[in-house]
């Protein structure tokens, strides 16, 4: 028999950039029983119970079928839900999905590499991919897979965004960028945006942005009017955080036609599975029970952050299901590991600008309760006190 000749290495298989890749860090989904987890900005809220039910009755032998390919059930509610028609909506598997489907619609990888832009030329525009920091830290691995160009651009000090005049003159932010992601309001810090920013912004660009309101329906005000007024500008929205769907995964992007025609003609032929069209669908039948969820969560919000600012923590506003809190005494690093020996998970991210900072996802009440508790038994006690 003849002797098997050596087979090839697997790492000499992959990409270069696949093997140089850092890929994404999703938040921890620990199976801890009794664990307060207010890490990934999931609602605390369950989904309505007629969801619920819309989901168990889609479960028995349709599931052999194939489901819509477009959606387009859930494309004309949406549309309807937002005056507008199903040729501006395209729904994704999440709303991460269709990030992904914007880098390879709208960017060119770079001929030279992926990697930091260096200098901006009207070439690398095309390959650039622009984000400001901080922000969804997706953003940059997107850039990275696709072999694009990534420019972080800093927010204001306060992560306020900053204004057009010092973008200019500060030369780093590209006019000119392919493709803009812009997080709003904005994660990690919670902070929202006014409408007339975002507009004179995008009136500004000259590639796509994306304005990704993954937590607006827990803000004042939403920009979905600059997506259905600017063809060069699509909104990003999520089922997943706002309507308890994180499970399921479905986004949507709401924009001008021809831009949702040129990423409906890259997605996944069924890129959104049966049970979560059922789901999103029964979701929009149900509106009120939302409504009065949001409501409940901005009113533990504000409980939290009186409570944790009484404790001597710096709470930035929030617009969002999650606060950003710079606490006393100790590092946050330290702090995430001593609410987590009392079993509360937060989330702290080692970055520049925000290292000093928990970001800690809006819970229950009762979450809210534990949590300010398990602070005041980690603080230490003043020395003369009682
Ligand atoms: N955008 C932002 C800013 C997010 O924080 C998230 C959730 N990690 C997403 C988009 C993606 O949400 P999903 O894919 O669940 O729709």
């Amino acid at each position: 028999m003849r002797k098997l000749r050596s087979v090839p290495r697997p790492q000499s298989l992959v990409r270069p950039l696949v093997h140089r890749l850092r890929p994404y860090v999703p938040g921890e989904q620990p199976q801890i029983k009794g664990l307060i987890k207010l890490n990934t900005n999931e609602n605390p809220s369950p989904p309505s119970p007629r969801v619920l039910r819309a989901i168990q009755a889609a479960v028995d032998g349709r599931l052999r079928l194939y489901p819509n390919p477009t959606a387009q059930a859930l494309r004309e509610k949406l549309a309807a839900f937002h005056e507008c028609e199903p040729e501006n909506i395209i729904v994704g598997n999440g709303s991460d999905e269709l990030l992904a489907l914007a880098t390879r619609a709208f960017v060119e990888p770079a001929s030279h590499g992926p990697g930091r832009l260096r200098a901006v030329s009207r070439r690398d525009s095309r390959s650039t991919v622009q984000f400001f920091m901080p922000s969804y830290s997706l953003y940059p691995v997107l850039a990275d897979i696709h072999g694009a160009r990534r420019n972080p651009v800093a927010l204001a000090n306060d992560f306020g965004l900053p204004t057009i005049e010092s973008l200019r003159r500060s030369k780093d932010w590209d006019f000119r960028a392919a493709l803009t992601f812009i997080t709003t309001p904005n994660a990690p810090s919670g902070r929202g945006y006014a409408i007339a920013e975002l507009a004179a912004l995008c009136r500004a660009q000259r590639g796509v942005v994306v304005l990704d309101e993954a937590y607006v329906d827990f803000a004042a005000e939403n920009a979905l009017e600059l997506a259905l007024k600017f063809p060069h500008v699509l909104v990003a929205r999520t089922f997943s955080k706002a309507y308890s769907l994180c499970f399921l995964r479905v986004g949507y992007f709401v924009g001008g036609s021809e831009l949702i025609a040129a990423l409906q003609k890259i997605r996944d032929s069924y890129n959104v599975n049966g049970l979560a069209q059922v789901a999103a669908l029964a979701t929009l039948d149900d509106l009120p029970y939302y409504r009065a969820n949001f409501r409940r969560l901005r009113a533990t919000r504000e409980r939290l952050r009186a409570g944790l600012a009484r404790q001597g923590f710096e709470v930035l506003p929030s617009q969002t299901n999650f606060i950003l809190a710079r606490p006393p005494k100790f590092t946050a690093q330290a702090w995430l590991e001593q609410l987590r020996a009392r079993k509360i998970l937060v989330r702290w991210f080692d970055a520049p600008a925000v290292r000093d900072y928990l970001r800690i996802t809006i819970g229950t009440d009762a979450e809210a309760d534990v949590l300010l508790r398990a602070v005041s038994a980690i603080l230490p006690r003043p020395r003369n006190g009682r």
